[in-house]
């Protein structure tokens, strides 16, 4: 389906383009493997889209995103460390943005308002379970990390109704905080790392911190699961690998965050395009590539 958006020329005159225009915002994007699951929706349902990575800090996202509408961008991701930010910018947010304070994806409607919503709970519960068909329901959650990412998902897991969903976060207030906001939700509640220590065991783990990326593991007692107990890391690819391999050591099973992230994006995708795509091929090919 394309899409004829209004775009500015150098001279401001507007002209017409015929691509979907889309793109990531954020900080680091030069590796993400988004332009290419996008292209792979797009081929699949036929339309005709133009998916890009912009770099942009908190001090210039405005700017930058403001420069992508007027150049006829119809909709865009967004990624850490701008989705608290870019939930506040918007004029309309749904029920998940409104709980969680943080948006991964957002768009323009005919009137020019900024819509924000947050497909990131909803793409990770589809993936543990329709994909790697594990329970949450009555099951023992925790949660590490209170970033962006993790504020997105808790909604969507409180949902699944786990016995219980724990936060552990470095900073021990961003933990509470997050439980206080999401506490209408569910069983929700934070845990400091001295206390981690006698909790008893998690029957699922979700690992939401940017640790992986700085080549580090969170710092958790290796005790934490429970014996047919599994580990989640929203990280894929290498910064997925210090935590997978600190659980291979343990006999731990472990999943990285490939499948998320293709199923995240396709419900964005759906949102700007009104088109649901399939899923399996896209994350069977970026896994065979990546892990
Ligand atoms: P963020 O908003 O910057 O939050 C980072 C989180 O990691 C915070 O809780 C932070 O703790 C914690 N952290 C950072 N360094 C740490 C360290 N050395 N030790 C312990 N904790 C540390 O980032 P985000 O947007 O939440 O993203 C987090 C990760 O999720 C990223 O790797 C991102 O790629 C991944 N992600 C994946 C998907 C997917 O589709 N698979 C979707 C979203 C995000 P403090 O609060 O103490 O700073």
């Amino acid at each position: 389906m394309a899409q004829w958006q209004g775009q500015v020329t150098p001279r401001h005159e507007y002209r017409l383009v015929s691509k979907l225009r889309l793109a990531l915002f954020g900080s680091p994007i030069s590796h993400s493997p988004s332009p290419a699951i996008h292209g792979s929706f797009a081929t699949q349902l036929g339309i005709d889209v133009d998916y890009r990575l912009i770099e942009a800090s908190p001090a210039v996202f405005p700017e930058k995103l403001d420069r992508f509408r007027w150049g006829g961008g119809k909709g865009c991701n967004i990624t850490l460390p701008l989705k608290h930010q870019a939930s506040r910018m918007a004029d309309a947010r749904t029920e998940r943005v409104e709980v969680a304070t943080a948006a991964n994806t957002l768009w323009w409607d005919e009137k020019g308002q900024l819509h924000a919503d947050n497909t990131d709970g909803r793409g990770l519960v589809r993936d543990l379970v329709s994909n790697l068909e594990i329970e949450i329901a009555g099951k023992k959650l925790l949660i590490l990390g209170a970033g962006g990412a993790a504020a997105g998902i808790l909604g969507a897991l409180l949902a699944c109704k786990p016995a219980t969903l724990t936060v552990f976060n470095r900073t021990l207030e961003r933990a509470q905080a997050l439980a206080t906001q999401h506490s209408r939700l569910g069983k929700v509640g934070y845990v400091t790392a001295a206390a981690l220590e006698h909790e008893g065991t998690y029957d699922l783990v979700i690992d939401a911190t940017a640790t992986g990326i700085q080549g580090q593991t969170p710092a958790i007692p290796a005790g934490l699961l429970a014996d047919s107990g599994a580990c989640y890391s929203l990280s894929y690819g290498k910064a997925s690998q210090p935590l997978g391999k600190w659980c291979e050591k343990l006999g731990t099973s472990f999943y990285s965050g490939w499948g998320m992230l293709v199923e995240q994006a396709a419900l964005s995708f759906e949102i700007w395009t009104g088109k649901a795509p399939e899923t399996s091929e896209v994350l069977e090919n970026l896994r065979h590539l990546s892990d």
